[in-house]
């Protein structure tokens, strides 16, 4: 864990190049180093800074660190091994037997299992609520509600909860809301400013955004951060100093990487709407989408995730899926491929028919990670596949 400078540059860009590394001797290199390194000289004195790297005080964890926390506008950022770990660790930290947890039911696939199966197993219990009734959040507190979790553009619907009102309720009631923010990336949306307490990452996603590592992040006020930390170490999903690195590298771009996600992702709404193979499109760029008031009141841009239903059902998705070549076929998001997927063999697979139509997933519905390539290239590509 690490305190973030309150002092310096103020943009998305500008902190993802130079947030958290500050060593401007002659000689330094301009690039902070990997130092991979298990374990540091010292340790005569417990208070050591930099000791050894399951506790997360491997330098380049240390200035990454700082970096994820400047980027959310928080006090302190923490680094993990994915972006599980910084979720089960966040609870972890916050929940203990008995305690009890009101969740979001739109949540991605392994989040809503360990509420669901894991959780139960160390005593603490869950309670899942329709997100989009406001007055749900309220009935479903109880007195050993230790923290309130949602998630947001949610998957594959691209659903937006307003996290204000929900984080005056916890504010309320003296517990933290915690916000999955994987979609929106802090370029996008920043839910500190929206009064969220701790903000996670799979930075597997964009925040890597190469499809080449498994990281996770979590930011928030120094303490709780530091009760994060401490469950850490004992548990022990630590990042690696070279993925560390490679995130780092990633989050130089991250800003302009997000700028043409939006733009492509919005290009590619705009013309599935109007294309006449296509039954619906999810994008909360779109005026047709329920989020849409939302989405422009509180994203700076309406993200790189893009879902639709193609006519024709099931069939006619898996023909379509086929037939795309600049497009993989592969799970995950975020990075600077395009990549697609069926959430129905995917996230959805555990689900009946039934309840996925009533999730609004019908058979057909179709996931794009939307990536970076040049956009004729993209509406080539899928135009050629939707007329096959
Ligand atoms: C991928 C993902 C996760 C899990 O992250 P990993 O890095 O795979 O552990 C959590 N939340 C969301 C929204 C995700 O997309």
């Amino acid at each position: 864990m690490c305190a973030a400078a309150r002092k310096g540059p103020a943009g998305i860009s500008t902190i993802g190049i130079h947030g958290g590394y500050s060593d401007d001797q002659p000689g330094a290199p301009v690039v902070p180093p990997i130092v991979q390194s298990a374990t540091f000289m010292g340790g005569a004195n417990r208070t050591d800074a930099i000791l050894y790297t399951r506790y997360g005080n491997n330098p380049l964890q240390l200035s990454v660190g700082q970096k994820v926390a400047a980027l959310e506008g928080a006090p302190a950022g923490l680094i993990l091994g994915s972006g599980m770990a910084a979720i089960a660790m966040t609870i972890l930290a916050n929940a203990n037997s008995g305690d009890h947890i009101v969740a979001s039911a739109h949540l991605y696939g392994a989040t809503r299992a360990l509420f669901e199966k894991e959780l139960p197993k160390r005593g603490i219990k869950t309670t899942f609520v329709d997100a989009m009734d406001g007055k749900a959040w309220r009935r479903a507190i109880r007195k050993r509600t230790r923290l309130i979790y949602i998630e947001g553009p949610t998957n594959p619907t691209l659903r937006l909860i307003d996290p204000r009102p929900i984080a005056e309720l916890a504010r309320e009631h003296g517990i933290p809301l915690v916000m999955d923010a994987t979609f929106a990336t802090p370029a996008n949306m920043r839910p500190r400013e929206f009064g969220v307490d701790l903000v996670v990452h799979s930075a597997t996603k964009y925040m890597g955004g190469h499809s080449d590592l498994i990281a996770g992040c979590v930011v928030g006020d120094e303490e709780a951060v530091r009760a994060i930390d401490m469950t850490a170490r004992l548990y022990g999903p630590a990042a690696d100093p070279h993925m560390v690195w490679l995130l780092d590298r990633g989050l130089r771009t991250l800003d302009v990487r997000m700028e043409r996600h939006n733009r492509n992702a919005g290009a590619l709404a705009d013309w599935l709407e109007a294309h006449p193979r296509i039954r619906a499109v999810h994008y909360p760029g779109l005026e047709s989408h329920p989020d849409h008031a939302l989405a422009a009141e509180i994203m700076k841009g309406f993200g790189g995730m893009v879902s639709f239903v193609v006519k024709g059902g099931g069939k006619a998705a898996g023909r379509f899926m086929s037939k795309l070549r600049v497009a993989k076929a592969a799970p995950s998001l975020g990075g600077v491929e395009t990549l697609v997927s069926q959430p129905r063999y995917t996230s959805h697979a555990a689900m009946t028919r039934a309840q996925r139509a009533e999730q609004g997933i019908p058979d057909g519905f179709i996931r794009f990670s939307v990536g970076v390539e040049n956009i004729e290239d993209l509406k080539a590509d899928m135009d050629q596949a939707l007329r096959s």
